[in-house]
């Protein structure tokens, strides 16, 4: 295809032709051990040092607060685990997470229940956005952990971490965030904001895929994710993947630098794309908070019409998106996230998410709102819900 609109990039993103430039050398030239005494190496070990310095400017961190990990994935996993059974030892069992995090939170959580630990679940509410009295009086003298979502990648809520961190330290209970939609699109401050351990990947924000990073706050001594060789200081030993790391750093630089510029057009064409869609589209809203959202998250129900059905005929119009939907996941059921805020199973069903970046112009926009509605009502043309929905009959 010549010509598409790339809107799924709460999914992955687009790597920066600077980024890759920076990466270059080390996949190339550069290919000394960053762990090697020779002369050779220490460019490449300078590189990751620098990288490290980096990631720590831009977060507020310190540099050996930094950890690199093969991804968000990955870093929630070690995160989670890590915290969870360095408390158990100390009889702390339980902890709290909300409805709608990701599934490498959710599955880890999961895995963890089946070991006897106790979770609660916070509810998230039609908004999307976790009460901090729910968090206050889940917290309990055996609560060994917080895991809450900066930023949801569904829906793009954003959540009040800083009061979170907050009642958290007051508590003496371990916060960590799952940063991975925040990090690089709206700021991020670990120290200001009493966060512990936060996870990003640099695939979500113009870096390459296979490289995110854990903040660990200093004076934490968990235990290590991979053992072998001494890298990462111990705790996730193997080596470094130089070029990515130095991708993940470059591409967070250029993120940061250019939120202040980039953010307020972003929104613009945001609200334009979700004002136009419920305009135009009866039977439809949005879901998640319309103002505790990430630029560039647009997430609308559409009554009456399968989100895969929409996807497909969006695809022979050359628009990458999103839905919450089934067939999607792999799953029968719709995504946990939109159940999570209370849609009902037959209007998460119907859900379009388009998650834009900066490629996207005013005229993508313009295309947007003009292509989509006509496949809406043609999917409703052919949909025996939809003519339900239209005799008022019930249904679900
Ligand atoms: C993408 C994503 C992840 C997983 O990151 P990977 O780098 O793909 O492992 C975790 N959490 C959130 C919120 C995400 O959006």
């Amino acid at each position: 295809m010549d010509r598409f609109i790339y809107a799924d990039n709460a999914a992955t993103t687009r790597l920066l032709p600077q980024v890759l430039n920076k990466m270059m050398p080390y996949l190339t030239e550069q290919y000394g051990n960053p762990s090697s005494l020779y002369s050779f190496g220490q460019t490449a070990r300078q590189a990751v040092d620098e990288a490290r310095d980096t990631v720590a400017e831009y977060l507020n961190c310190r540099s050996d607060e930094v950890f690199f990990t093969s991804g968000g994935s990955e870093a929630d996993n070690w995160a989670i685990r890590m915290a969870a059974h360095a408390m158990a030892k100390k009889g702390k069992k339980h902890i709290i997470s909300t409805a709608f995090e990701h599934h490498a939170v959710l599955h880890t959580l999961k895995a963890l229940k089946k070991q006897g630990f106790e979770i609660t679940l916070l509810p998230v509410y039609e908004n999307g956005i976790v009460q901090i009295d729910d968090l206050k009086q889940a917290i309990r003298p055996d609560t060994a952990l917080v895991t809450v979502m900066f930023a949801n990648n569904e829906i793009g809520t954003i959540q009040p971490i800083s009061e979170i961190g907050a009642v958290c330290r007051e508590k003496g209970v371990f916060f960590h965030t799952d940063a991975v939609q925040a990090v690089g699109h709206i700021p991020v401050d670990f120290a200001g904001l009493n966060i512990d351990m936060l996870s990003l990947a640099a695939h979500k924000f113009h870096g390459p895929k296979g490289v995110g990073a854990l903040i660990i706050r200093k004076g934490l001594r968990f235990a290590n994710l991979i053992e072998g060789g001494a890298q990462e200081k111990g705790r996730r030993a193997g080596t470094e993947n130089t070029a990515g790391i130095v991708g993940l750093a470059e591409a967070l630089k250029l993120a940061c630098l250019d939120m202040e510029k980039a953010t307020p057009p972003m929104i613009a064409k945001r609200d334009r794309l979700i004002s136009g869609l419920l305009g135009s589209v009866e039977r439809s809203r949005l879901n998640g908070d319309p103002i505790k959202r990430l630029p560039g998250n647009v997430n609308i129900s559409f009554e009456g019409i399968e989100g895969e059905s929409l996807l497909l005929l969006l695809d022979f119009k050359g628009v990458c998106a999103s839905s919450g939907s089934a067939c999607t996941s792999g799953s029968l059921d719709p995504s946990h996230v939109l159940l999570s805020i209370g849609l009902p199973h037959a209007i998460a069903h119907g859900s379009l998410r388009l998650s834009l970046s900066q490629d996207i112009t005013d005229e993508d926009i313009d295309t947007l709102l003009e292509v989509i509605p006509p496949i809406i009502n043609r999917l409703r043309d052919i949909s025996p819900l939809w003519e339900k929905i239209l005799k008022n009959e019930k249904y679900e």
